[in-house]
């Protein structure tokens, strides 16, 4: 049996030593006398991020909010508190993360390491809000990264657990607010002619496109009696005002914003996800649903579309620009790398980033020529941990 194994199962590892510290002084100690060290969040990638044959760090009594600082919009937390641990202390004081994705089970700490993000143009991936956090170096030593050293700062902001293990995260919030919800089913035409105009005039749009008759099941969207096929399920959030009433009401729920975001899945997909800049959007959307329905029965999963809003992080998909996301599925148990090999191939073309926390193909060259902060990012690796001890067999290939 395999020490650890990933949420959905396609990564799993045998570390020489699992350990659960409960203190910063114990994170020190333990990565001080290690060769090679990663950090385990909530196991939601699909990627060997975690992977280990040395120490490998459960954060989980690491977890839970420190402070808030209401005023200042800042929340101090453990790195193992997860996404939906934030919901109700923030909303209690008037404040609310400015944005969230699918899940909310993930690490706060995982989350930030891979630029995990929600959707919508003006808004940032959960590291873009980082303002300081306190990592332990290879060599045990305690290093605090603020704003008054941002060029460190970005470089920490994604860096998917190779500059150290964080051990204390400042995040800037944001004013507490409501979502407005409308789910929609649109045709492809309908959701993909009017995409720019759309996602610039709501707070959130993002839509499940699918394939075929069998796409919708598979992540719970299916309607009892219509069919999905070469249509979406459109999701539009925007923000009420204090006089709109909360709502239960189906695909037009209104609500606090952290309420509103989370959906449920099942662990069975896998997933890759890739970044292009949202000029090219479109034209990347259009070549995808050609590639699709040729795929079948291998692209089968709904396709996922949404945007990010620009960051400065070195390793960020959306380092100074705004992207649309894709994300595919391939169907555990099949053989679907030749599709998503292909997946990656058209993207490639778009001059796609990828998501760290998602399958993808990306080589040492395609790193450099894609994002242009790369080797900021190496150097800073290389300077803080010049033995590559946060290196795996994944990422060594990549960042040594
Ligand atoms: C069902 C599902 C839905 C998802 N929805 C979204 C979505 O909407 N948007 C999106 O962008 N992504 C999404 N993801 C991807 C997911 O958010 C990322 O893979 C994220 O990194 C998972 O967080 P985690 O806590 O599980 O981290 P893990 O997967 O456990 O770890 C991720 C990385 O963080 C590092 N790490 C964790 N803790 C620390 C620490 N304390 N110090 C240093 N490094 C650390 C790990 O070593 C690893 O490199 C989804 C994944 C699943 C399975």
């Amino acid at each position: 049996m395999p020490a650890w194994t990933n949420w959905v199962g396609n990564q799993t590892c045998e570390p020489a030593e699992l350990a659960t510290p409960a203190s910063e002084d114990e994170v020190s100690a333990l990565v001080a006398s290690a060769s090679a060290v990663r950090v385990a969040g909530a196991g939601h990638s699909f990627t060997p991020v975690v992977a280990t044959d040395g120490l490998l760090l459960d954060l989980s009594g690491l977890g839970g909010i420190r402070s808030i600082d209401a005023e200042r919009r800042r929340v101090v937390v453990g790195p193992a508190t997860t996404i939906g641990a934030f919901g109700e202390p923030l909303w209690a004081v008037g404040l609310a993360l400015a944005n969230q994705g699918d899940i909310v089970a993930q690490q706060i700490a995982g989350a930030v390491s891979t630029a995990t993000h929600g959707s919508g143009l003006q808004l940032g991936c959960f590291s873009s809000s980082v303002r300081r956090v306190r990592l332990v170096t290879a060599a045990g030593d305690v290093v605090e990264v603020g704003e008054d050293d941002p060029e460190l700062l970005h470089a920490a902001q994604v860096s998917v657990g190779m500059l150290g293990v964080m051990t204390e995260l400042e995040l800037e919030v944001a004013t507490a607010y409501r979502l407005r919800e409308r789910i929609e089913h649109w045709s492809w035409d309908e959701a993909w002619e009017g995409f720019d105009e759309v996602a610039r005039e709501h707070r959130h749009y993002s839509f499940f496109w699918m394939p075929s008759e069998d796409s919708a099941a598979l992540y719970g969207l299916a309607s009892p009696g219509e069919s999905l096929t070469d249509r979406c399920h459109v999701k539009i959030y925007d923000e009420v005002d204090p006089s709109t009433p909360d709502s239960d009401e189906p695909h037009r729920r209104v609500g606090p914003a952290h309420v509103i975001y989370p959906m449920v899945y099942e662990p069975n997909f896998h997933e890759l996800e890739y970044f292009v800049p949202f000029e090219r959007g479109r034209e990347a959307l259009a070549a995808m649903r050609e590639l699709m329905l040729r795929s079948l029965p291998a692209s089968v999963f709904p396709m996922e579309v949404r945007t990010v809003g620009r960051d400065d992080a070195f390793l960020s998909h959306s380092y100074q620009r705004e992207t649309v996301v894709i994300s595919v599925s391939g169907t555990p148990g099949t053989d679907y790398w030749p599709y998503l090999r292909d997946v990656d191939r058209l993207l490639g073309e778009f001059d796609a980033r990828v998501h760290w926390g998602k399958l993808h193909f990306l080589t040492r060259d395609q790193l450099y020529e894609r994002y242009p902060r790369a080797d900021d990012f190496v150097e800073a690796r290389r300077r803080l941990d010049p033995d590559g001890v946060f290196l795996n067999a994944h990422l060594a290939p990549l960042f040594a």
